[in-house]
């Protein structure tokens, strides 16, 4: 009887919230903030932002609110709030990376704003993940997944291809991932049942696939702008040089003149694009033995991981069909393609690939957004690919992008003004998921326990 009555008495604890959370269900207020709605450029001065059950519910003048029982005031004084950012191309670690590597991957995304990932490669555990993140036992970004890779090695028919989609659709995933080595049978089979079923297929363009195919199948987005730069050149090129890693070895024989033709056809097509700059910047052109100096955030990463880029760089750059002239005549050639897809009206969305060859997930957006603003988007254009260009992408508009009564409190606020200048963004003073507050104290606490976890000797 008495079990019987301690049990009663902590399920009614735990229904009003137990002792001490009451906090957590207090609404919260940044007030004397500035903010930057994204519904176009402009910035609202000094205003109050209430979130209610990681809602935002309403947008007031500044000091509208009290702090009492009810809300907790957090002090946005001389900060502007704007939505978390979107990293359209990452990669969180699967079942068999340890837990703690999984849980410290999340929270380098969150610690520098990156509220929403799309995760590139995804396995069955990555659902149940989606689902812990949502309801708050991870402390992360809320994650878009593709289902695992379909490539030259998991279809061998075009039969095996539409099963495949079946199952993920079926499994709850959210897009299929194409990576390269699909034959074109296969690849027109999935495409198939894919439109058919209503499922999105993004990532890699197969050679035997091509951008022009690509375009007219209806690719969700094309990732790492993969197989542009063969629309540059002229056959004749593509018969006597060895493409390379993403065609790099074209670059040198593009035709300038073609860009905004395939441009054109991009937008015409609908189809999106992740740009991925900096993962081909960091590969083909950055000195492997300078890269842990010149990315001081690697040390929140294992050694292993961080030696095991520099192993492929090393390999990448001293081998001897290696061209260095051809990776910057890329690389600029890239920035042109990113100029013109915008100047036509091709979309774009923010995504730089992490972790991956020197990509530390979230302090990697920064150098993506730097290379968007190099090609030529103003720093409002960029922050817009991360942010409103991703809400459309995903249809979701109503829900995320902006700060706007409404919208999820996906949040994060700055010590000045990232529509000034984007390395703004860096070191923010807190950010926001689902309406959990995290301050720069808990960031900066969390990050110096990862650093230590994997501190060299
Ligand atoms: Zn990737």
């Amino acid at each position: 009887m008495r079990t019987f009555f301690l049990a009663i008495i902590a399920l009614i604890l735990m229904a009003l919230g137990g002792p001490g959370s009451a906090a957590e269900h207090r609404d919260i207020v940044i007030d004397q903030v500035h903010i930057i709605p994204m519904d176009e450029e402009r910035v609202l001065r000094d205003r109050a932002v209430r979130i209610s059950d990681g809602q935002i519910i309403e947008i007031r003048s500044a000091g509208h609110w009290q702090a009492d029982d009810g809300i907790q005031l957090i002090d946005g004084r001389n900060g502007y709030l704007m939505p978390g950012l979107a990293e359209m191309h990452a990669h969180v670690p699967g079942e068999q990376a340890p837990m703690q590597l999984r849980e410290d991957i999340l929270f380098l995304y969150l610690s520098n704003g990156v509220t929403l990932a799309r995760g590139m490669l995804g396995e069955p555990w990555h659902l149940e993940l989606r689902e812990g993140l949502e309801e708050g036992q991870f402390l992360g970004p809320r994650l878009i997944t593709s289902g695992p890779s379909l490539n030259g090695n998991s279809v061998d028919s075009p039969e095996a291809g539409r099963e495949m989609v079946r199952d993920q659709v079926e499994a709850g995933y959210d897009f299929l991932k194409i990576h390269p080595g699909l034959g074109r049978a296969e690849f027109d089979a999935i495409a198939e049942e894919a439109n058919e079923l209503g499922m999105a297929f993004a990532g890699h363009v197969p050679e035997d696939v091509g951008i022009y195919r690509a375009l007219e199948a209806g690719y969700a987005s094309i990732d790492h702008l993969d197989r542009y730069p063969r629309a540059l050149v002229d056959d004749e090129v593509l018969e006597r040089i060895d493409p390379g890693f993403f065609d790099y070895r074209l670059a040198p024989h593009a035709k300038a003149e073609r860009l905004a033709e395939i441009a054109e056809q991009t937008r015409d097509a609908g189809v999106w694009n992740v740009p991925t700059e900096t993962l081909m910047h960091n590969l083909l052109l950055m000195d492997p033995e300078e890269a842990p100096r010149q990315r001081p955030e690697m040390r929140y990463l294992p050694a292993e991981m961080v030696e095991s880029w520099q192993d492929w760089a090393r390999r990448t750059q001293s081998d001897e069909d290696y061209d260095r002239d051809a990776a910057e005549a890329f690389v600029a050639l890239r920035k042109d393609l990113i100029k013109a897809l915008h100047a036509t009206g091709a979309e774009l969305l923010l995504g730089s690939d992490a972790p991956q060859v020197f990509n530390v997930p979230g302090f990697s957006i920064h150098h993506e957004m730097a290379i968007m603003e190099a090609a030529g988007l103003s720093p409002f254009e960029v922050l817009q690919t991360g942010t409103v260009n991703p809400a459309r992408y995903f249809d979701m508009g109503d829900h995320f992008g902006q700060v706007a009564e409404g919208m999820n409190a996906d949040l994060v606020l700055l010590r000045a003004n990232p529509l000034k200048d984007l390395s703004n963004l860096r070191d923010p003073r807190g950010v926001m998921i689902r309406g959990q507050w995290i301050d720069a104290e808990q960031i900066g606490a969390t990050l110096r326990e990862i650093e230590d976890r994997y501190a060299r000797d």
